[in-house]
């Protein structure tokens, strides 16, 4: 079976077949940074990561191009209503994104261009357009440089949606310049008090589709093989750049991929909505590794329907694979990860990156190492723990990777604690030996006080950090 993917542009699964051989190239449209991110954001993060690193473990050398919008009308509306500058409000947001991608474990891009380090590339993306006949300067003066649409027969293919049937585009102050109202700007006048730069049709900044194009194809060139996003960017967004792309005679993206939205109640996530999921609001319902498993868990295409109790069967769906690798490990010696998944884990994600098909594989393999367990089978234990392990890597989520080893409280730091955690617990035997039961129970009391939940098992005591 080979890698195929759904492609929002052929409207059905299509294999993959990579423009140069052993190489993929992906651009990512990431973050408007006029606010932080809440989970709706970085779903698309996590997705993107996850095909990634399915790809490389598939043998592709991944060049992965994730864009930062750093200019836009919202970025200057919140830095006028704070009375700061607008690169003040894209730098702090660009901060966010970048630390709740790191919280979720998602590997950094090859490259994250920002939009206003690429004005020469839109003059020039700009000029080709003009002189090809698909743009034109305002012809009010305004400074605008708009797309005209009518001048390119695949306008609408992407959205599959026909021209006539399109509202107008709405995207500067006025439109008196247009020569239809659904043509784009690719380039918007300056305004007094706003950052403009300078170009040969007057000073302006860029219009946000313009960018994705000149930046994709300065880093991943004319042609590319995917170009990913959330579904609610296919239209305008993706068909714009698209449309510029083309008509500039570049061959643009070869798949398009879409991940599906975030919901609260069925409803798109709103501002007010959104900032009850901010990053660090979730990592204090539930930890980072978990809420990644939450996001991860459904298919990319599929919308979710966010609710805390959702999140947190995920959670407790995601301690029974880490309790099963904690025990494996204690049972066998040790758990080294396998060097290949299983193939029903593979057949999984090379269907379009089928991940709950994916984690049910994984499930399956925990329910026979539990009862490996039960049975002290090491051996079996030992090689159904790695390839859990093998599996939950390619999907972030190996409880035993640097990432999450290291974020649950310190890589060196656990060593630590654990040393700690057992000379107390050496005590409580001890008590407990010379029947002081309420010594004994004091000392796991002052453990529960610093955060450290002792269970008993038939094996000795076991601990693990609280989790209210
Ligand atoms: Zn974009």
């Amino acid at each position: 079976m080979s890698l195929r993917f759904y492609d929002t542009s052929a409207r059905q699964v299509r294999d993959f077949t990579p423009l140069r051989e052993g190489c993929a190239s992906l651009y990512l449209c990431g973050a408007t940074v006029q606010a932080p991110p809440h989970i709706g954001h970085i779903r698309s993060g996590v997705n993107f990561d996850i095909l990634r690193r399915w790809l490389e473990y598939r043998g592709y050398r991944v060049v992965l191009c994730r864009n930062v919008t750093d200019i836009d009308d919202k970025i200057i509306h919140v830095a006028a209503a704070e009375g700061v500058e607008w690169w003040e409000v894209a730098e702090r947001n660009q901060r966010a994104f970048t630390s709740a991608y790191d919280i979720l474990g998602c590997l950094p891009p090859t490259v994250e261009p920002r939009a206003t380090g690429h004005v020469p590339e839109m003059i020039e993306l700009m000029h080709r357009l003009i002189d090809r006949g698909h743009a034109y300067p305002a012809g009010d003066g305004s400074g605008d440089v708009y797309f005209d649409v009518r001048s390119f027969p695949g306008y609408g293919e992407l959205s599959n949606q026909r021209i006539e049937q399109m509202r107008g585009a709405c995207d500067t102050a006025d439109d008196g310049g247009k020569r239809d109202p659904r043509d784009f700007a690719l380039w918007k006048g300056a305004r007094p008090g706003e950052p403009s730069w300078d170009t040969p049709w007057g000073r302006g900044r860029p219009g946000w589709h313009l960018e994705c194009s000149a930046m994709s194809t300065k880093y991943l060139g004319s042609s590319f093989d995917i170009h990913g996003g959330g579904l609610d960017l296919v239209f305008p967004h993706h068909e714009n750049e698209t449309a510029q792309s083309k008509a500039a005679g570049d061959g643009f993206a070869r798949y398009w991929l879409h991940n599906g939205l975030l919901t609260m109640s069925g409803e798109k996530m709103s501002k007010s909505l959104g900032n009850s999921l901010l990053i660090p609001q979730m990592v204090r319902k539930v930890r980072p590794v978990e809420l990644r498993y939450y996001l991860a868990q459904a298919h990319y295409r599929s919308v979710i329907d966010y609710s805390d109790d959702a999140l947190y069967e995920a959670a407790a769906a995601y301690q029974r694979i880490e309790g099963f690798l904690t025990r494996a490990s204690e049972v066998a010696g040790t758990v080294e990860r396998a060097a290949e998944v299983p193939d029903a884990f593979a057949e999984a994600l090379d269907d379009d990156l089928g991940a709950s098909q994916a984690l049910a594989v994984v499930h399956g393999l925990v329910r026979e190492g539990n009862t490996a367990i039960a049975e002290g089978a090491k051996e079996r234990l030992a090689e159904l723990g790695g390839r859990v392990r093998a599996m939950l890597d390619v999907l972030g989520l190996d409880p035993f990777s640097e990432t999450w080893s290291a974020s649950g409280s310190g890589s060196g730091l656990r060593d630590v604690v654990d040393s700690l955690v057992a000379v107390a617990l050496d005590q409580r035997q001890a008590a407990r030996r010379r029947k002081d039961y309420v010594a004994a129970d004091a000392i796991r009391d002052q453990l529960l006080a610093a955060g450290i939940v002792v269970e008993d098992t038939p094996r000795g005591p076991r601990w693990e950090l609280r989790r209210d």
